[in-house]
């Protein structure tokens, strides 16, 4: 802990430098007394029962349903974003900004050699750092529900006798909610149920192999297979620095000062590289489904190679590609012509045995 210091947040590779009392560049998570953690702990955009297979999942636990639950904000800043309402808040505009930060938990995990580990005995899954009167200030600040993971599993178990399985983490990017996402999946876990997550992937070695024996099923967006496309939907071009102070290709620029996990001089993955990583790595550990949302005339040529590098790890692993419908900054865009969509779909079933149309 470097307290009043500038810290490395470590889930993802943005890698921000975050000031004491500052922001990381997906909203919610901050530096307090040195210790990054989540601004959203609990703090949730939304929850419904859902089909399984509007996750997207296909072929896990065909025809059940499952509670899904979602926060705010995102690593990415997609101008085709298809959740904005939820995904883009983020800096001043986040409803959790103004936060009472002693009201939250006090959730710390640091990075170590082998794990991340509580650094504090101050937190279970029923949380003494999350006593009822904070649980009140919370509400009363934000007018938001708050669920602690204790509650979310029994709300999960619930909702059993009505064909849920467990729990979806969804809707906006559950990853940069970290600990939350940690400590739900834990409990739903220990209530017997199973986790999915619905993710852009864009998770840090380390931090992925710490969440990945929680996990029963994840569906991965790999939104293109450049570099540069990546670049764009991560807010910076190719070759300039993120607010952390690392480049798309993973490349930490001279001048800083880098903390956490990644040592200066040291590269970190590629946006690219990163959410390759966790698919290549959550495959080996639970099933995996793999969606590309296809827009018009920007990454059509991208669903083949990643259908035949998806079929080097197995053509077992299922395919989705999903139809674009104009949103956020492309809302005055066209939507994916579904000819488009039906085609991708005959060319990747050359290399995968499941391939899926989506949004049609
Ligand atoms: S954008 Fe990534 S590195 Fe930056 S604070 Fe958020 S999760 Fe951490």
């Amino acid at each position: 802990m470097n307290n009043g210091e500038a810290t490395r947040c470590p889930i993802c590779p943005h890698a921000c430098v975050i000031p004491e009392g500052g922001t990381g560049y997906c909203g919610v998570r901050v530096n307090k007394n040195g210790c990054i953690q989540s601004d959203t702990y609990g703090v949730v955009s939304g929850i419904a029962l859902d089909p399984i297979e509007k996750k997207p999942l296909r072929r896990f636990c065909e025809g059940s349903m499952i509670l899904s639950i979602g926060g705010y904000g995102c690593n990415l800043r997609c101008p085709f974003c298809q959740n904005s309402h939820i995904a883009a808040i983020t800096g001043a505009d986040c409803p959790v900004q103004s936060a009472p930060r002693d009201t939250h938990a006090s959730l710390a995990y640091t990075p170590t050699s082998s794990a991340y580990t509580h650094t504090s005995s101050a937190h279970s899954h029923a949380s003494s750092a999350h006593s009822h009167a904070s649980i009140a200030d919370r509400e009363a600040t934000h007018d938001l529900p708050l669920i602690l993971p204790a509650h979310l599993a029994a709300m999960a178990q619930k909702y059993v006798p009505k064909g849920n399985i467990g729990v979806a983490y969804t809707y906006n990017e559950p990853l940069i909610n970290y600990e939350y996402l940690l400590d739900c999946a834990k409990a739903v876990r220990e209530a017997g149920l199973k986790n999915v997550l619905v993710t852009n992937g864009l998770i840090n070695p380390k931090p992925l192999e710490a969440l990945l024996p929680f996990i029963d099923a994840m569906n991965i967006d790999l939104k293109g297979f450049t570099e540069d496309f990546y670049a764009g939907l991560a807010g910076y071009p190719v070759n300039k620095k993120s607010p952390g102070g690392v480049t798309p290709e993973g490349v930490i620029l001279e001048g800083l000062t880098p903390g956490g996990l990644i040592p200066k001089g040291e590269a970190s993955l590629s946006f690219l590289d990163t959410v390759k990583n966790t698919i290549v790595h959550a495959q080996k550990n639970c099933h995996i489904e793999v969606t590309t949302l296809i827009i018009p005339n920007e990454n059509e040529t991208h669903a083949e190679p990643i259908a035949r590098w998806l079929a080097e790890i197995s053509p077992e692993i299922p395919y989705h590609i999903s139809r674009f419908f104009p949103r956020h900054n492309y809302a005055d865009k066209q939507s994916t012509p579904p000819q488009t969509l039906r085609d991708l779909a005959q060319t990747a079933r050359k290399y995968l045995k499941y391939v899926y149309t989506g949004n049609l």
